[in-house]
């Protein structure tokens, strides 16, 4: 585990979480359970809002990337910390505004928009909608027109910078689903259409270049492509581009195969992309535009754990051991989807050496349904509490109800306190949309 402060091993050897000892927690609450480090999402809240306050004068904004982890708890941080996030459904959307955000801070995106959910982020006054083909340009003009108003927007751009974890690649086209390449000559032909609208108002250009990265100079070499772009459109057209949105993309620690980074690495990051833009807009006499920036795995991916019970120990002598637990792919699908790997310890004696390298094996009926595969354990046994670290981002946010297993519960932890965030779902939850038509009763 990366550990800090408010995550750490007590003088008896038990997981610290926020002040709670986690082996009460999976008492109180029941296991598998997600827990969320309140003190590590605003702090890294802060980090990033306070590195624009001070490396550029303020002249932008954090938006949380809310498809990281979306709860009403969450957008409630987020607005007392004063930054912005992002929606990419009319369900993330709706659940910001439950929980009272400003609209006006709120971004949305995605590579097709749904018409109502274009409608209902013009209706509730969002700071800004992200386009992302021609026709859905069109559409929205046409719903801002009937309803007499404006819609500022932003366009995504494919700046050729492709980065993937510690490497980065520079193409000429990409072949992404998302955005406009700027090589090809299709992002400026959507600027001139847009342009042409009267109904919504071009300020600025997205980009988003991947995910758990950590090479600085992919996102510098993204800023740069973007502001040489930026002075293209000018050129082009007269259009000059007022807000820059970087998207997210910084890293978080998995295993020892990431770097451990502290709070200060995410601001000198931060900081790099910065100075690339200042250093830019100076060359290219361009005015520094509004930054906006989309971390959402590095706010909450470390500040989440996952608690669960140990059941079923499966040794296959010499071949593999399986140490099944009481969750699996429905709330921890990043296996599944990925490989993604993970650490895991033993809750109540977290620095307990490493014996043995085991797979941590779901209940699902799949055999692909691993939590994480070949993890260094100590030896556990049946009934044992075992901790997932860095499980904070698209852990529940991806969760299914596959089997009809439960969505598991959420709790927010901080100072001593735990405080239930998400509920656990029950077997009424899993019927509940069920129906039984009348031919079959
Ligand atoms: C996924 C995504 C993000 C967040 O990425 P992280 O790697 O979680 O920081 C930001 N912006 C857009 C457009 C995304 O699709």
């Amino acid at each position: 585990m990366n550990e800090r402060t408010t995550l750490k091993a007590a003088d008896n050897g038990h997981l610290i979480i926020g002040g709670c000892d986690a082996l009460e927690l999976a008492k109180e609450f029941g296991t598998p359970l997600y827990v969320f480090d309140e003190a590590y999402i605003r702090a890294m809240m802060r980090v990033y809002k306070k590195t624009i306050e001070s490396r550029y004068g303020g002249n932008g904004n954090v938006l949380y990337a809310s498809k990281a982890f979306s709860c009403e708890a969450v957008y409630r941080i987020a607005q007392q910390e004063n930054i912005g996030c992002d929606a990419v459904s009319g369900g993330e959307l709706y659940t910001a505004l439950k929980a009272g955000f400003n609209p006006a801070n709120i971004y949305v995106h995605g590579n097709n928009k749904l018409f109502y959910e274009l409608e209902e982020a013009v209706d509730a006054g969002v700071g800004g909608i992200v386009l992302d083909s021609i026709s859905e340009a069109e559409v929205l003009d046409g719903i801002c027109r009937a309803k007499s108003k404006t819609q500022d927007v932003l366009i995504r751009i494919n700046p050729g910078v492709e980065a993937h974890t510690h490497a980065f690649v520079q193409t000429a086209r990409t072949d992404s689903k998302f955005g406009f390449s700027i090589s090809d000559g299709s992002a400026l032909e959507i600027i001139n259409g847009v342009l042409a609208l009267k109904n919504i108002r071009l300020k600025g250009f997205h980009c988003h270049i991947g995910s758990q990265i950590f090479e600085k100079q992919s996102f510098v070499l993204a800023a740069d492509k973007m502001m040489d772009f930026i002075k293209h459109v000018k050129d082009e057209t007269g259009f000059v581009a007022s807000v820059l949105n970087m998207g997210g993309g910084f890293g978080i620690y998995y295993t020892d195969d990431d770097p451990k980074l502290k709070e200060e690495d995410y601001a000198t990051y931060l900081t790099a992309l910065i100075d690339g833009i200042k250093g830019k807009a100076k060359e290219l006499n361009l005015p520094e535009p509004y930054l906006l920036i989309e971390p959402g795995r590095s706010i909450v991916g470390e500040s989440g754990i996952t608690l669960y019970t140990v059941g079923t120990i499966k040794d296959i002598p010499g071949i593999k051991k399986y140490v099944a637990v009481d969750g699996g792919m429905f709330e921890a699908p990043r296996y599944a989807l990925y490989q993604s790997k993970y650490c895991a310890a033993k809750a109540d004696d977290v620095n307990a050496p490493c014996t043995q390298v085991v797979s941590i094996a779901g209940k699902c009926c799949e055999s692909g349904d691993l939590v994480a595969a070949d993890v260094r354990l100590p030896e556990v046994k049946k009934g044992d509490i075992l901790v997932v670290f860095s499980t904070g981002a698209y852990h529940y946010s991806m969760a299914s109800n596959y089997n009809r297993n439960f969505v598991p519960a959420a709790v927010l932890v901080k100072d001593g306190k735990a405080d239930i965030i998400v509920k656990r779902q029950n077997y009424e939850d899993l019927v509940r949309n069920d129906v039984i038509p009348e031919r079959l009763k």
